[in-house]
């Protein structure tokens, strides 16, 4: 197979893409699989290919990353119930980000009301912690004396 570098190889994917939607057949979106859906826009693929797979693999993939012509009679049903399934995924997968989102912010505003509380119950369960507010890697102890030494010494 003769290739084109990899942006003629580019450019020929991505025409080839065009008006092809999540949910068509594809082949070889992945080197290890023939067939495949389209999980999401065919641009994503070709930027992945483009930015993290071996340059020396790069051309021969986006050659063989296609979608597929051929209406195959026994997958129009499945690729409609597929499409029904991946639109209640993606709902599904925001409503559980929102969810999620909600929790991480009464957490946050849960340590703001109980700040005091949790000081307190830090330094009993903690002791000798070098946290000091921000970080349990503050400046060292040696980093300290050492600038109170020349602090004492320029005094
Ligand atoms: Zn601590």
């Amino acid at each position: 197979m003769k290739l084109g570098t990899i942006e003629e190889e580019a450019a020929r994917c991505r025409k080839a893409f065009e008006g092809v939607e999540v949910g068509a057949l594809v082949w070889h979106c992945h080197h290890d699989r023939l067939i495949e859906v389209l999980s999401e826009p065919a641009e994503n693929r070709i930027e992945y290919i483009l930015t993290y797979k071996p340059e020396d693999e790069r051309a021969l993939r986006l050659r063989l990353f296609r979608p597929v012509r051929h209406k195959f009679r026994s997958w129009v049903k499945i690729h409609a119930a597929w499409l029904k399934a991946h639109a209640k995924l993606r709902r599904a997968d925001a409503a559980l980000w929102e969810e999620y989102a909600e929790w991480e912010k009464a957490v946050a505003e849960w340590e703001e009301a109980d700040r005091e509380e949790i000081a307190i119950a830090h330094a009993e369960e903690c002791p000798d912690c070098p946290w000091d507010g921000k970080t349990i890697f503050p400046p060292t102890a040696t980093t300290t004396s050492l600038a109170t030494l020349i602090m004492n010494v320029i005094e």
